[in-house]
């Protein structure tokens, strides 16, 4: 059998990695600026935890969570999404009561079984934010404002911002019967799947792709029209600051989330690079998640993107390009004493952070200079069975040319100075 990646799955490999760390640090300079911390969940939860938050009628629930059983009968699932686990660790290790505004942000592998095609992943990645304690709309566009921030910082313009308020709990049971009634009447004329939505989750009608829906729903009530009071005074706030900030929108009031636990604001991010995945992410309040999952009632707010779509139009416009594969100092070493010598060196000067590399093959000398070449490498050194009788090696700056013959045993100390390496004795140093 030739092994290959399950369907919908993906290696990235060093080359794409670099462009992914590159994403992931502006990704983390942003929310260290907007003061959101780091929480990492578990790969897999209680299956529950997504069946109850993210709702029985939603795709996601429906059909597309990998869901299994362990050895112990119980029902486990890969997390399909990242904010049902945030707001089961907030409500476990009772975040709330330690500080009334808890501001978290995640980067995790998700898991979903969809049909995999262009931008659309069956193990994809997201990067999201949740900001758990304020009711007030100042904090919804704090999240949209840092959303909007990073894609900006990675130099993607053109995004089209699209908002909505899907009501809450007061004003939307009143809407969905509205709109349920418009729609029974549409019934035959609707998908086999809207023909279900209409009675079990009568909003996710509005989001159907199929141009037959679209276009039987094309004069359907929309819930910005069927406000409660609270609710509109909230989405107005929410528009006002949006332009205080200078943050341009689009309203759409057929805007609907894939997820159930959404109230008040939604919004998503598009991008018209992407073809017919082009949200790059979304987000919205879900003011009555915490308390649904048996916390305290706390309101909130977040925001998800996926990487790999992000990655795929920063890639179309050449926008992050992946860091070249260097090395500061290149060891050509020739046989099996220079290997043992060499292998020695090597660690001392990788203890004090210089990046070095080496060839363990036995090749020629011409080989190992090209090892070198391909690596940019700044200086090589050259350990051959000549320099070993003398106890010596040549150390030699390539952009220069000249070379210099050493002892042995000052090389290294030779070597750090001729580099202006500032790594601290003894420790490697950070990040690179
Ligand atoms: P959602 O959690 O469904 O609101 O999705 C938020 C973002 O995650 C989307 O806008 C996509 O960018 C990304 N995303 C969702 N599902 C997938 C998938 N199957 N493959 C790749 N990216 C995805």
């Amino acid at each position: 059998m030739k092994y290959q990646t399950v369907k919908g799955t993906h290696d990235i490999l060093p080359d794409e990695v670099s462009r992914w760390r590159t994403v992931e640090e502006v990704v983390r300079r942003m929310m260290a600026a907007y003061h959101y911390g780091e929480i990492r969940t578990p790969v897999f939860e209680h299956t529950e935890l997504f069946s109850r938050s993210i709702g029985q009628d939603t795709d996601i629930v429906g059909k597309e969570m990998y869901t299994f059983e362990d050895a112990g009968g119980r029902s486990l699932t890969l997390s399909p999404e990242g904010t049902a686990p945030v707001v089961r660790s907030y409500i476990e290790h009772g975040l709330g009561a330690k500080s009334p505004q808890v501001k978290l942000f995640y980067i995790a592998p998700m898991f979903r079984q969809e049909n995999p095609q262009k931008g659309r992943f069956r193990q994809f990645h997201q990067f999201g934010m949740e900001a758990l304690g304020p009711a007030d709309a100042a904090q919804d566009v704090e999240i949209i404002a840092l959303a909007m921030g990073i894609y900006r910082r990675l130099g993607l313009a053109g995004l089209s911002l699209r908002l909505n308020s899907v009501g809450c709990r007061v004003c939307r049971p009143g809407y969905r019967d509205v709109l349920r009634s418009f729609l029974e009447e549409r019934g035959d004329r609707l998908c086999h799947d809207c023909r279900q939505r209409t009675q079990n989750n009568p909003l996710r009608v509005l989001d159907c792709k199929r141009e037959e829906c679209r276009e039987q729903t094309r004069d359907a009530p929309l819930m910005s029209d069927h406000l409660c009071d609270e609710c509109d005074r909230h989405f107005s706030r929410v528009r006002e600051l949006l332009e205080q900030l200078e943050l341009p929108y689009d309203l759409d009031g057929r805007l609907v989330r894939g997820l159930d636990y959404y109230t008040r604001t939604a919004f998503e991010v598009i991008s018209g690079q992407l073809g017919a995945q082009d949200a790059l992410g979304g987000g919205g309040r879900y003011d009555d998640l915490v308390e649904m999952l048996g916390g305290p009632s706390t309101p909130a707010v977040g925001f998800a993107a996926g990487m790999e779509r992000l990655l795929l139009v920063l890639a179309q416009k050449d926008l992050v390009r992946p860091e070249p594969d260097t090395v500061d100092l290149f060891a050509v070493l020739l046989g099996a004493r220079a290997r043992d010598a060499g292998l020695k060196l090597l660690e001392q000067l990788r203890r004090r952070g210089i990046r070095a590399e080496t060839d363990f093959l036995d090749r020629s000398m011409k080989a190992q200079m090209r090892a070198a070449n391909r690596l940019a490498a700044s200086y090589t050194v050259i350990i051959g069975e000549q320099e070993l009788s003398k106890e010596r090696l040549i150390l030699k700056n390539m952009s220069e040319g000249q070379q210099e013959e050493m002892d042995l045993d000052e090389a290294v100390e030779k070597i750090c100075r001729a580099m202006g390496s500032a790594a601290p004795k003894g420790e490697p140093s950070a990040g690179k």
